[in-house]
C-alpha cells in the first residue's frame, strides 16, 4: 500500500465590484453647474453644490434617463418608486458633510450580466454576473495634495469642488466572480455597455470609471465566507486584474501560515505591483442614512420606462452573438469587432452592402485599426465610405485585383476617399489574369533568368517563388498569383522534361 501524498487545500477567491460611472450629463446631479473635466479649479460652483444655507437641490432629468437605461441595459428591475437619502461623514472635500446618495430604495435592483472570456485561439466560455443593484449619487470634490511649502515648512492640501455634485451611478455586482480576469472583464463589459448606451464616456484614466474590489478566499467546498477585504485605487483593467490576482495570493498565503484576515481597506501600489492597507473597515451603520427631505420621491411611469426602453441601441452581449450566429464570425472576432459601437457600426454597413462577412472583419480588424491606431484617429474620422471598403472586398474576390494590391491603395482610400473601383481604373491596377498575355511575360521572365532555370532543372524547385517574383515583378504586381503560377510550373517542367 503506497502513503497518500498529504493533500493541499485548495482555496477559491470570491470577489465582488462596485464600480462607480460619471454620467455623461452637461450639468450636475441637482444644480446647473457645467461638468466638464479639468477646468480651472472651482470655476463650476454654486450655491446648491456648495450647500449653502437655504438652497434647494432639483433632480436633474437626464440623470434619472440615463440611471434607468443603465438600469435597464443590466436587466434590472426599475423600481416605480424611489427616493434620495444622506450619506453623513465628514471629509475636507464634501461641502455638505452628507453625500446625497440612495440607501433603501435604489432606483434599479436584481439584474445580470453576461461576460464572455475569449482568447486568440477562440477558446471561449461565457458566464452570467448577478448585479445587487445600481443607484444614483453624487460625486463628492477633489483634494489635490500639493506638498511641503518650502515658504512655511508645513504640508497642505487644496480642494477642488468642481466635481462636487456630478452624476453619477454606483453598480454594486454579486459576489459572482472567481478571478482577476472574470473582474477585469466584467468591467470592461459594463463599461462598453454605458458607452453603448452614450451615457458615460468610461474614461478611466479620467475617473469617469471607477472600481472598488471586494474579495474573500475560502477553502473549496466551504459554504462560508472568508474576512472580505476591499481594494481600491485601480486605473486600468489590467491594474484590476493584476491586483486581484495579487490579492487572491496574499490571503491564502495569510491562511496557511494561520494568520487572521482583518476587514480593511488596502489599496493597489501600481508601482510595486501590490496592495497595502489603508484603513480598517467601517461598517455602512456609521454613515446614519436618513431620507433626503429636500428631494422629492421619484416617480417613473410605465409609459415613461417603455419610451426609455425602445430607446435603447443593441447591446454589446446582443451583437456578439448575432455576429457569432447570423454573420459566422469566431467568438474572438465579435468580441474584437463589437468593443467599439462605432466600429461595430462601421463593420455592419461593409456587410450590408454586400461584402463577405469574415473578409471585411479581417479588414476592419487588420489593415484599418492598424491605420486608425498609427494615425490616432477614430473610425468615424477616416474618408473611406463603408460601401467602398464593401466594393474593394467584392473586387478581391471576383480577381479584378490581388490583395496585395488592396493593402496597397487602402491608406489613399483611408486618407482621401472615394471609390475604389475608380481609384483601381485610375491607376492601371487591374489584375492580369489573361492567360495569353500572362504566358507572353513569364516566356520573358524565364529567358531572362537562365541561371536560375538552370538551378530549377536540376532539382532546385524551391526557385518557383523566384519566377513568381520576377513576374510581380514585371507586371507590378498585378499578375493573377493563381494563374501565374499554374503557368509558371506547366513551363518549367516542361522545360526540364523537355532537357531529360
Ligand atoms: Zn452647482
Amino acid at each position: 500500500m503506497t502513503t497518500a501524498a498529504p493533500v493541499k487545500t485548495q482555496y477559491e477567491a470570491i470577489i465582488g465590484l462596485e464600480t462607480h460611472c460619471q454620467l455623461s450629463t452637461n450639468t450636475k446631479i441637482f444644480c446647473n453647474c457645467a461638468t466638464e473635466f479639468g477646468g480651472t479649479p472651482n470655476q463650476n460652483i454654486c450655491p446648491v453644490c456648495m450647500g449653502l444655507p437655504g438652497v434647494l437641490p432639483v433632480l436633474n432629468q437626464k440623470v434619472l434617463e440615463y440611471a434607468v437605461k443603465a438600469g435597464i441595459a443590466i436587466n434590472c428591475e426599475i423600481a416605480p418608486l424611489s427616493k434620495f437619502d444622506r450619506k453623513q461623514y465628514f471629509y475636507p472635500d464634501l461641502p455638505k458633510n452628507y453625500q446625497i446618495s440612495q440607501y433603501d430604495l435604489p432606483i434599479a435592483q436584481g439584474g445580470s450580466i453576461e461576460i464572455e472570456l475569449v482568447d486568440e485561439a477562440d477558446n471561449h466560455r461565457r458566464k452570467r454576473i448577478g448585479i445587487t443593484r445600481l443607484h444614483m449619487e453624487e460625486d463628492a470634490g477633489k483634494l489635490v495634495h500639493a506638498g511641503s511649502s518650502r515658504l512655511s515648512g508645513s504640508t497642505y492640501s487644496l480642494v477642488d469642488f468642481n466635481r462636487t455634485g456630478v452624476p453619477l451611478i454606483e453598480i454594486v455586482s454579486e459576489p459572482d466572480l472567481r478571478s482577476g480576469q472574470e473582474a477585469a472583464e466584467y468591467a470592461q463589459e459594463l463599461r462598453r455597455i454605458v458607452r453603448y448606451l452614450g451615457v458615460s464616456d468610461g474614461n478611466m484614466q479620467e475617473g469617469s470609471l471607477r472600481c472598488d474590489v471586494n474579495i474573500s478566499v475560502r477553502p473549496v467546498g466551504r459554504k462560508e465566507f472568508g474576512t472580505k477585504v476591499e481594494i481600491k485605487n485601480m486605473n486600468s483593467f489590467s491594474a484590476i486584474q493584476r491586483a486581484i490576482e495579487h490579492e487572491i495570493e496574499r490571503q491564502i498565503q495569510a491562511l496557511e501560515s494561520g494568520e487572521r484576515i482583518v476587514q480593511e481597506t488596502r489599496l493597489w501600489e501600481e508601482g510595486n505591483q501590490r496592495t497595502i492597507s489603508m484603513r480598517s473597515k467601517e461598517g455602512s451603520s456609521d454613515y446614519r442614512y436618513f431620507p433626503e427631505p429636500d428631494l422629492t420621491p421619484i416617480q417613473v411611469s410605465d409609459e415613461q420606462l417603455q419610451q426609455w426602453q425602445a430607446e435603447l441601441p443593441e447591446l454589446p452581449a446582443a451583437k456578439r452573438h448575432r455576429y457569432e450566429c447570423t454573420l459566422g464570425l469566431s467568438a474572438y472576432d465579435a468580441r474584437v469587432l463589437t468593443d467599439d459601437r462605432l466600429v461595430a457600426e462601421y463593420f455592419e454597413t461593409v456587410v450590408a452592402a454586400q461584402a463577405n462577412a469574415k473578409l471585411a472583419a479581417n479588414w476592419v480588424m487588420g489593415d484599418i485599426t492598424a491605420y486608425l491606431n498609427n494615425e490616432k484617429l477614430s473610425i468615424t474620422q477616416i474618408a473611406l465610405k463603408p460601401m467602398f471598403l464593401a466594393e474593394l472586398i467584392s473586387m478581391i474576390e471576383e480577381g479584378t485585383i490581388s490583395g496585395k494590391i488592396a493593402k496597397e491603395i487602402l491608406p489613399e482610400l483611408l486618407s482621401q476617399g472615394g471609390s475604389a473601383k475608380e481609384l483601381v481604373e485610375r491607376k492601371g491596377l487591374v489584375q492580369i489574369s489573361d492567360s495569353s498575355e500572362l504566358e507572353k511575360i513569364i516566356s520573358e521572365a524565364i529567358a531572362a533568368s537562365p541561371k536560375e532555370l538552370e538551378q530549377y532543372r536540376n532539382g532546385k524547385t524551391k526557385l518557383l517563388g523566384f519566377f513568381v517574383g520576377q513576374v510581380m515583378k514585371k507586371t507590378s504586381g498585378r499578375a493573377d498569383p493563381k494563374i501565374t503560377n499554374q503557368i509558371l510550373l506547366e513551363k518549367l517542367n516542361n522545360q526540364a522534361a523537355g532537357q531529360k
